[in-house]
């Protein structure tokens, strides 16, 4: 695995390796702290292009809660570890002040109703953030396929729509979720859970689980306040369960059972806000 520090020498190396050897190139970005959901994405990256770009940076424009920022997990050590054993080719790691150079402002993203909604309501500023950092990353790397996982679901529709607005012709890929063997699905912030807590995660699955078995066509206003309670019932303060039409997110508030649909959670247990969504149908 090569490792990457500055944008400019990447951007040169994957230039001449474009050109040069007209290699397909594939690009994972991720903030670290990496389980096998990642490694997932990498392995999808593998199958489809002959060079796999990791990237690992920890985007403070992307936090609206200071203390999540403080709190994010930084294992470096072991990611680096982990990104050699399954293959990756390359690594890159900037720094803060490479990607955001102090002297350039922060780009206001036109992201529109998906910025009102769900992640982009309770988490304001965070698309902006999440927007800012891809369109550094993906200008510095200008991949042939980008990976990203449906565990974001809403991200997946905020970046699909700025590949479109940058007019970039990567192809974009959604990754489905890997769970653990409960049902949770894997992330870096499962790791703040006490072991109590993690049992109590698995509510989130449960739930998801029981709005696509009971959800029928018609108005699903029953079924959430149940899902509601079952998340409640687990020691959950909930910012929302939603169900919603998978293409634009836009709610579903009378189902004709055929429409493709999601049904989306943010939910926190104690300090770590957890969030997560399943496919319908
Ligand atoms: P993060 O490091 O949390 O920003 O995640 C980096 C990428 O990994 C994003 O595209 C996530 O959607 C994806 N990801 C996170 N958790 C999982 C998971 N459990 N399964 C598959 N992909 C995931």
């Amino acid at each position: 695995m090569i490792l990457f520090k500055n944008p400019a020498d990447l951007r040169t190396f994957l230039e001449n390796n474009r050109q040069v050897k007209g290699l397909k190139t594939g690009f994972v970005p991720t903030m670290g702290a990496l389980h096998d959901g990642h490694i997932s994405l990498i392995r999808a990256s593998q199958a489809e292009a002959g060079l796999t770009i990791c990237s690992i940076f920890v985007n403070p424009y992307q936090f609206n809660d200071r203390k999540d920022f403080e709190k994010y997990p930084v294992n470096t050590e072991s990611d680096i570890q982990l990104l050699e054993k399954v293959g990756t080719d390359i690594l890159f790691l900037p720094s803060v002040d490479e990607i955001f150079p102090p002297a350039r402002s922060l780009e206001k993203y036109e992201i529109g109703y998906l910025e009102t909604i769900l992640e982009g309501r309770y988490r304001p500023g965070h698309y902006q953030g999440v927007c800012q950092v891809m369109s550094r990353l993906l200008m510095v790397v200008n991949p042939h396929h980008l990976f990203m996982g449906q565990k974001d679901f809403q991200q997946c529709l905020v970046i699909k729509q700025l590949i479109s607005q940058m007019k970039l012709k990567v192809r974009f890929h959604t990754v489905p979720t890997l769970r653990a063997p409960d049902g949770l699905a894997l992330s870096s912030r499962n790791g703040r859970l006490n072991p109590v807590q993690r049992k109590q995660a698995a509510a989130i699955p449960a739930m998801l689980g029981y709005i696509r078995s009971e959800l029928h066509a018609g108005d699903p206003g029953p079924v959430l306040h149940i899902a509601q309670q079952m998340l409640e019932e687990a020691g959950f303060k909930t910012d929302y369960i939603a169900i919603a039409g998978a293409k634009d997110l836009k709610p579903l508030i009378s189902w004709d059972g055929k429409e493709k649909a999601v049904a989306l959670v943010a939910a926190f247990l104690g300090e770590v806000r957890l969030i997560d969504n399943m496919l319908l149908n």
